[in-house]
């Protein structure tokens, strides 16, 4: 029995290895990304997140994954983790382009950011919704998407499925541009620059953001017209970026090595750090109102 289980496992995490890129930053951004924000929010934040993530311990960046784990049994959460532009487009548009490939609209990265923001915070407004919605899943989808929204490649090309098309090598070895975005540019600066420490590259990241872009945090975690959330020009951002960085120089049969890593490295950074600053900001201002709402 035992050894059957193991077997089956065994074939599952094969399988999840024969599917290449679909799983959003790797595990290690997606906590990059949580990690960060846990650093930014308020009391009140944190005594929701801990409210709703009892298993973790309020850990959010444990949970932070776990959309992609559920992925393959919640088969229609698969299209929310990403939105496609038109090939050759670095613009985005959410009426255009927020929809699954059947056409149901609202169905991408930047409509779920939306439906998961007004789940937690109509929370408070409506005592039926707590019943309505599962709001400890509702928590960790959007703390995993706005994630994913930052990584360039997740608004990427409908033609090539952001990247994931595109057959390149990541120094000897054979993967896709996706996986290069989602997982390999971290790696290399694990085992490059951070001792293989994952710990010590957030904290490079946090110190980054402490003093390189100081005077930047603040436009990162506004939103227009004091809305709650606006996860468009996010979106935005990553399609300028992925024309700008990650298809550049890279398309079917090349070979990216040190050129492509140290010169994406800091895009990449600077991405986890934007997402993590947002979440933070995005869980604040959602939390606020519903102590607010709460008390009246
Ligand atoms: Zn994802």
């Amino acid at each position: 029995m035992f050894w059957n289980e193991l077997f089956w496992i065994g074939r599952a995490l094969v399988l999840l290895q024969l599917i290449p890129g679909i799983l959003g930053w790797g595990k290690q951004g997606h906590f990059a990304v949580c990690k960060i924000a846990e650093g930014y929010l308020t009391e009140d934040a944190l005594a929701a997140v801990k409210l709703l993530l009892p298993d973790a311990g309020g850990d959010l960046a444990s949970v932070c994954s776990w959309a992609d784990e559920v992925k393959f049994h919640l088969r229609w959460s698969g299209p929310l983790h990403y939105v496609d532009t038109p090939d050759f487009r670095c613009k985005y548009d959410y009426c255009r382009d927020c929809h699954d490939t059947h056409g149901h609209e609202n169905m991408c990265v930047t409509g779920a950011i939306y439906n998961y923001t007004m789940q937690l915070l109509s929370a408070y407004n409506d005592s039926n919704s707590q019943m309505k919605y599962n709001l400890t899943e509702a928590l960790m989808f959007l703390s995993h998407f706005i994630g994913d929204v930052h990584q360039p490649l997740h608004v990427g090309f409908l033609g090539d499925l952001g990247g994931n098309t595109i057959v390149i090598r990541w120094y000897r070895r054979k993967t896709n541009l996706h996986h290069v975005w989602d997982n390999m540019i971290i790696e290399s600066a694990l085992k490059t620059f951070y001792g293989s420490d994952l710990a010590i590259m957030i904290q490079a990241i946090q110190r980054n953001i402490t003093d390189s872009w100081f005077n930047e945090i603040s436009s990162w975690k506004s939103c227009t017209s004091d809305r709650t959330v606006c996860p468009d020009p996010y979106a935005s951002e990553s399609v300028h970026l992925a024309c700008k960085f990650a298809y550049r120089n890279a398309t079917t049969g090349s070979t990216l090595g040190d050129d492509y890593f140290l010169s994406r490295l800091p895009v990449v950074e600077k991405r986890l750090a934007q997402a993590g600053v947002r979440l933070a900001a995005l869980l604040n201002r959602i939390f606020v109102s519903q102590t607010l709402i709460a008390q009246e």
